[in-house]
């Protein structure tokens, strides 16, 4: 399968709704352990997305500057930890595929890994700190592998969507190192990180846009 930048366009236009249907559940998570607002930080920012999107893909000539541009208002309008975040995430994704307009699985698992190394670098979260990064970071190390041994490509990102899931899974019994439930110490223990749900419902939606 080649992943053209409609593609990129039509996952990012599933994310819109998504996050408005999610975005309660989200926020509920994040009222938990955190300030309660990570749903609706989401939606802020997806729907700005929303306004601009037919405008930011006529102007932009390649998926990593289409992807760039997604990023920046990500960054521009989502409050919070998750703002920066994410934003990095659209926005240093295409760094290796500069000026192309279809990308071969390889290069989209490259791409992935490329979002999250640069969430790495942002937040300064490892595996274990009940962030985002415990369901990302194994989760790609998965998919790389899979890709690497020839496996199908839908059926690797099968694997890795429900890898996130259970990465997302594993932050419920963790104490916090990073982010506000860092203050809340062992009160943290026994509820779910929801930076690391939304992690997993955004490549929930591209696998959709995979198998349409
Ligand atoms: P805020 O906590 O500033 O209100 P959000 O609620 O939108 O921001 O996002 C919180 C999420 O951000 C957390 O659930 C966690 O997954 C993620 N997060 C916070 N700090 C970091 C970090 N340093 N590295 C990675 N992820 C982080
Ligand atoms: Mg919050
Ligand atoms: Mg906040």
């Amino acid at each position: 399968m080649v992943y053209n930048k409609e593609f990129f366009k039509n996952f990012i236009l599933r994310l819109i709704p998504m996050f408005e249907e999610h975005r309660d559940h989200l926020s509920k998570l994040d009222s938990d352990i955190g300030d309660g607002d990570h749903g609706v930080n989401m939606s802020i920012g997806f729907r700005e997305v929303s306004k601009q999107l037919d405008k930011i893909y006529e102007e932009t000539e390649d998926i990593a500057s289409f992807y760039k541009k997604v990023g920046m208002i990500i960054l521009g309008k989502v409050g919070g930890a998750a703002g920066p975040l994410y934003g990095s995430l659209f926005m240093k994704a295409g760094d290796d595929v500069k000026g192309k307009n279809e990308l071969n699985f390889s290069e989209l698992v490259g791409f992935i890994d490329n979002g999250v190394k640069a969430i790495e670098a942002r937040g300064k979260a490892v595996v274990g700190d009940k962030t985002m990064v415990d369901a990302l970071r194994p989760a790609v190390d998965k998919l790389k592998e899979a890709a690497e041994s020839g496996k199908d490509d839908l059926e690797s990102f099968e694997a890795f969507v429900e890898e996130l899931k259970a990465g997302s899974d594993r932050t419920i019994p963790l104490i916090a190192k990073k982010g506000r439930a860092m203050r809340l110490g062992e009160r943290a223990i026994g509820f779910r990180d929801p930076g690391s749900f939304s992690s997993y419902l955004i490549y929930e939606e591209m696998l959709k846009e995979m198998k349409n």
